[in-house]
């Protein structure tokens, strides 16, 4: 493929494939002229959105890439009479550009879409076929609570328009609803040409805090507690709950230079080796100050260290706590980045872990023990208000990727219980496809061929993907 084109042969997985050409198209129409031409080539298409995916599902295997970063419009608007407001899209639209048609809708309250998956470059087509989570995954649940209808157009070139709860397909005895196979499907079954989405009203208050300790223990300890905290303010809610740990913090403070949208963010006071980041929503500030309050006196008893306690309050602000969340999740991708450049072999290399039976801190320790044998760098970045935790492995060198890939799949079938509970965070695509083996059972895998072979026979769309 033309040279040009060489930045979509990836995505932030900095995985690389291949592909015999490429085309953006502007509309239905010419999706379906160029399905047909692809149809009669016998040749696959892999969908592309933002390309923020990290685990290759935007990557091509060989074929055509269908990027649709060109269809960014929004289509129509529209308020039910029970008051529920709905926006009509085309796939490719960023939630950026999203962010910004949202704000100048008039409306007579602020209005917004929940799903973030901390990427403002991310599609809204990207992130319903990955059902992305985000920071504030705790209180709004998962993307696909948030998209109400979808087009697709399948590999014959039919066009079909689902909505939630509706329209259903039977698979081994079972029956699905065709829109969940659809969202979260990594473009197995079909391409997302518009999307319905709900609008839900804004929380008029936000605050976001960062609170700091010398040791993660504390930081981790202080975050489970938060989990199962019950407090006594019904109207303000825990939105997230992100925990950062030494190797993340020390490479954002060495990097942190070079980055523009850490500049507005205060220094870290040296010793701090690990952050836990609360974020609330209410509709009231004077309950956020009081839940904050509590906050600060647990915080506390986990030797926070208050002084040195960030606190955000409002939706410009919160933007910057955001932006350092975003940065610290940069920073492994960066990492990745510049091995490297020293042999293209080299991808990212994580695994997503459920704390949901053990809690973050007896988690890391389990996964810690046996990282710390094979002498390998890793960084752990806990969602604890979605359950979950991240765990990269970062290597300097090939041998250390080739060591750290055997260890993830010792993992996987070690830990295919905890791993395979969280295995659908951040998606399967190709690069976490033999963990996915490894830790679901053989039913849900035939499920997924079932699915693909009453969808899409000839294995037309994004080859390579899931399984
Ligand atoms: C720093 C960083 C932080 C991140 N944090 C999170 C996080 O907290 N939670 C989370 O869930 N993800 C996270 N991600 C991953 C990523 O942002 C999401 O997966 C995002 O939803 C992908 O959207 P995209 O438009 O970039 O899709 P792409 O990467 O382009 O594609 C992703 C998949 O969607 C398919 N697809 C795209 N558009 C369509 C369409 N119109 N029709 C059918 N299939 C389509 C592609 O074929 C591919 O399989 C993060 C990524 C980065 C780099």
């Amino acid at each position: 493929m033309d040279i040009t084109y060489h930045a979509y042969l990836e995505d932030e997985s900095k995985m690389v494939g291949s592909a015999d050409s490429i085309s953006f198209p502007e509309s239905e129409a010419e999706i379906c002229e160029i399905l047909q031409v692809m149809r009669d080539s016998q040749t696959p298409v892999t969908i592309q959105g933002g390309k923020t995916g990290i685990v290759g599902s935007g990557v091509p295997s060989g074929g055509h890439i269908m990027n649709l970063s060109r269809m960014n419009r929004v289509k129509s608007f529209y308020t039910t009479q029970a008051g529920e407001t709905f926006l009509r899209v085309q796939p490719g639209i960023t939630l950026n550009e999203l962010r910004q048609e949202i704000a100048r809708l008039e409306t007579s309250q602020a209005l917004f879409w929940p799903p973030d998956p901390s990427e403002s470059t991310a599609s809204v087509g990207g992130i319903a076929a990955t059902d992305a989570t985000g920071i504030c995954h705790q209180l709004y649940g998962k993307s696909s609570s948030y998209v109400s209808g979808i087009r697709i157009i399948s590999a014959d070139g039919s066009v079909h328009d689902f909505t939630k709860g509706q329209d259903i397909i039977a698979i081994g005895g079972e029956s699905k609803h065709l829109m969940d196979v659809y969202l979260g499907g990594e473009g197995m079954y079909g391409v997302i040409t518009e999307l319905t989405l709900r609008l839900i009203p804004k929380p008029r208050a936000l605050w976001g805090i960062g609170f700091f300790f010398t040791d993660p223990g504390d930081g981790m300890s202080f975050a489970d507690h938060l989990k199962s905290a019950i407090f006594n303010e019904p109207v303000a809610k825990i939105a997230a709950i992100e925990y950062l740990d030494p190797t993340i913090i020390q490479t954002l403070e060495m990097q942190k230079s070079s980055m523009t949208r850490l500049r507005q963010i205060p220094d870290l006071a040296p010793g701090i080796s690990a952050m836990v980041y609360v974020e609330i929503h209410a509709d009231r500030e004077a309950a956020i100050e009081d839940m904050a309050e509590s906050l600060m006196l647990i915080g506390e008893r986990y030797n926070g260290e208050p002084d040195l306690t960030w606190a955000f309050a409002g939706e410009l602000e919160i933007e910057k706590m955001r932006n350092f969340l975003h940065a610290a999740a940069e920073t492994v991708i960066l990492q990745i980045e510049k091995v490297r450049c020293e042999d293209s072999r080299i991808t990212k290399l994580g695994i997503d872990v459920s704390i949901k039976e053990q809690g973050l801190r007896a988690t890391v320790s389990q996964f810690e023990k046996e990282r710390h044998k094979q002498e390998l760098k890793t960084a752990y970045s806990g969602h604890v208000g979605a359950d979950s935790l991240r765990i990269d492995i970062l290597p300097e060198n090939y041998e250390e990727f080739v060591k750290g890939r055997v260890l993830l799949e010792t993992w996987a079938e070690k830990y295919s219980a905890s791993i395979g509970a969280a295995i659908t965070s951040y998606g399967i695509g190709k690069l976490k496809k033999s963990i996915f083996r490894k830790t679901v059972s053989i039913a849900t895998i035939d499920h997924i061929i079932q699915l693909k072979k009453q969808l899409d026979k000839n294995n037309f769309w994004n080859p390579g993907n899931m399984i």
